[in-house]
């Protein structure tokens, strides 16, 4: 069995794309292993139609619903080889099962790095944050601190002074930070604590602060992280030998989402673009549009 396209990340641009290309009918299939963002997003705030936020999980499983209604087959496994054979693709899982699919679409999203705190993971989204363009106005006017390292922490606590002046920043990852930048944070009024934390506290998906290694308590009930360093899943992009940009994101041609290989697209945070859903869910209908031209002339 060769399918049309097989779609390998079922987060929202793989999601998105399959439902589109559900709709012209084609044999879909998507493999997903359910550990990217839009798991770990307990609430997106700034979705059409959605004033008070959804969760990731929620919108992953009416997206799967639509896409199941059109006739795509789904299938939870991690792939971890994919190969271009004679004229189709070649996917193996984890599990090593094989599927093969005349078009690619790589919707793999991209790993964020985050602390290992206990008690983080049910605050994303609702009470610690990662993204100032889709969260800065969740703190407009309160207090937050800003968890992170060196520069991209600092560089962080500067932005949101756009919606709060009531900002500590924890260089809690130790990093450098530039003195131009040290000088801006002061300037600012933002506090920068050099010591590391000890503990998070949060009940269920509220943060309520940090215990330092010095012992010292601080109050808050919101928290952006910043300590740099996330990463495009692109191990399988790097098998097939897809151009990559100069961050590593893939780089697509901006109205086909084609890859530099051909039958081969990308969508979502994969690729370059402000990592927000709405945009990821743009992607991946553009992507489908032009998976489904390409279906038709072969
Ligand atoms: C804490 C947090 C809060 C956010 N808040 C907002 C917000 O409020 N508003 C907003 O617009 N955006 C927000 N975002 C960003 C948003 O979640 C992303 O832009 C969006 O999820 C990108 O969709 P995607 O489909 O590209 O990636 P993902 O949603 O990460 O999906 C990628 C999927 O591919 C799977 N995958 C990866 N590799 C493999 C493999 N080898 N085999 C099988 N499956 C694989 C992953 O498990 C995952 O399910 C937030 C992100 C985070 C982390």
């Amino acid at each position: 069995m060769v399918y049309d396209c097989i779609i390998i990340g079922g987060g929202v641009a793989g999601l998105q794309a399959a439902i589109q290309l559900g709709r012209y009918q084609h044999k879909v299939l998507v493999l997903d292993d359910g550990k990217g963002r839009s798991s770990m997003c307990h609430c997106y705030h700034n979705l059409l139609g959605w004033p008070d936020g959804v969760s990731g999980e929620k919108l992953r499983s009416l997206g799967k619903e639509h896409a199941l209604r059109l006739g795509v087959e789904f299938e939870e496994e991690r792939v971890e080889t994919v190969e271009g054979l004679d004229g189709v693709f070649g996917v193996k899982t984890a599990k090593s099962h094989e599927f093969f699919g005349r078009k690619l679409l790589l919707a793999t999203g991209i790993k964020d790095n985050l602390p290992l705190f206990d008690g983080l993971l049910p605050c994303l989204g609702k009470s610690i944050f990662v993204c100032p363009d889709c969260d800065g106005y969740e703190i407009l006017d309160k207090p937050a601190l800003v968890i992170g390292s060196g520069n991209a922490g600092a560089s962080m606590a500067l932005t949101l002074t756009y919606w709060t002046k009531e900002l500590t920043f924890i260089n809690h990852g130790k990093g450098e930070i530039d003195a131009d930048l040290k000088d801006k944070l002061g300037g600012k009024g933002i506090r920068i604590i050099s010591d590391g934390i000890s503990k998070i506290h949060t009940d269920r998906s509220d943060f309520l602060g940090v215990t330092l290694f010095s012992g010292e308590y601080i109050e808050c009930c919101f928290a952006f992280l910043a300590f740099g360093g996330n990463k495009p899943n692109t191990n399988l992009a790097f098998q097939l030998g897809v151009e990559l940009e100069e961050n590593k994101h893939i780089l697509v041609d901006p109205r086909t989402k084609m890859t530099s290989m051909e039958n081969v697209w990308a969508a979502g945070d994969i690729i370059v673009h402000s990592e927000q859903a709405a945009i990821a869910m743009g992607d991946g209908i553009q992507a489908a549009i032009w998976i489904h031209k390409s279906l038709l002339e072969s």
